[in-house]
């Protein structure tokens, strides 16, 4: 910008700065409040398997209905719970909530819950996800740890301990969002997972001709597949995406295209009714 426009321009950032940090904080000032108060709720997204259309599972998804916002997203609300140390918390929350209400589900329909970087560094974890487990009685294999690449950026010998732990506990692993971050293959060789989600940046404007990505979750499925990982593709929003990720042959299928997170009653609901995904609306492209 021209030299004379640089202290308006300064003024305007720092204001936009301060109202930033304030609202940030009104925010984070209402979270912490969220939970006690009962505004937070745990929400169930369908994993579908690609073969039949069969529920298999649900990822664990958490929802905040601010009272005077209305709904917040995750996105927005789960970076301030990092930053301001109340992802443990939360965290142990979300854990226990989708343990017990996975308990009341047929033996073959798992749970995934997302677990922060933050608590995957925190050596508490095996004995929160123990208890969660313990307390609800669900089998540890119907339990999916969903871990995003951050985990690896402050990679230390102790990820190696905190991997072997939990596996120790009869878990399972997923690699979500891949993809997106470094995505170094070195990854795959050292942890041991049990799944790839493939984010849904790849699925989008796959099922159009020429569209390179196609050709990338190709690769990572044969990749996967090598590696006794199944793969999930995220964000499947069309029948055309359906199409084309069975044909480029991943496992599992999670998107609108089959129904959005819903609440528990819902799913036992859905559940009740023989657990076939079915689609929702008829859009054919985007
Ligand atoms: P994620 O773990 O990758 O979850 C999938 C996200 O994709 C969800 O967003 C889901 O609503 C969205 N999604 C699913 N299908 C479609 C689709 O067909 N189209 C589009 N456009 N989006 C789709 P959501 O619920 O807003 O959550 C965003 C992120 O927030 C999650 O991404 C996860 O990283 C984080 N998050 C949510 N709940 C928790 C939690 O309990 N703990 C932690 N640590 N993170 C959470
Ligand atoms: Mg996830
Ligand atoms: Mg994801
Ligand atoms: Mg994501």
């Amino acid at each position: 910008a021209a030299k004379g426009d640089g202290r308006g321009l300064h003024r305007f950032y720092q204001q936009e700065m301060l109202a930033g940090a304030q609202s940030r904080k009104v925010l984070e000032d209402d979270l912490r409040q969220a939970l006690v108060q009962n505004q937070l709720h745990v929400a169930y997204q369908p994993l579908v398997a690609t073969s039949d259309a069969r529920i298999v599972g649900y990822e664990a998804l958490l929802r905040w209905e601010h009272p005077i916002r209305g709904g917040i997203s995750p996105a927005d609300f789960i970076p301030i719970a990092e930053e301001c140390g109340m992802i443990e918390t939360l965290g142990e929350w979300v854990m226990r909530t989708a343990c017990h209400d996975a308990a009341q589900w047929p033996d073959h329909v798992r749970v995934a819950v997302n677990v922060s970087p933050i608590q995957f560094a925190n050596p508490a974890l095996p004995s929160i996800v123990a208890n969660a487990l313990a307390s609800s009685g669900i089998a540890p294999d119907r339990l999916e740890l969903e871990i995003t690449e951050g985990v690896f950026l402050n990679e230390t010998a102790s990820s190696d301990a905190m991997f072997a732990s939990l596996k120790g506990l009869g878990v399972r692993l997923s690699l979500d969002d891949f993809g997106t971050g470094y995505s170094s293959l070195g990854y795959l060789r050292k942890a041991p997972f049990d799944k790839i989600k493939i984010d849904q940046s790849f699925v989008r404007g796959a099922a159009i001709a020429g569209n390179r990505n196609a050709a990338i979750i190709k690769a990572i499925v044969t990749l996967a597949d090598t590696l006794g990982m199944e793969t999930t593709a995220e964000g499947v929003e069309t029948q055309d995406e359906i199409a084309l990720i069975r044909e480029l042959g991943c496992s599992h299928i999670q998107g609108w295209v089959y129904g959005k997170a819903m609440r528990a009653e819902i799913v036992l609901e859905v559940l009740q009714a023989g657990g076939q995904a079915r689609l929702v609306g008829h859009r054919t492209s985007r």
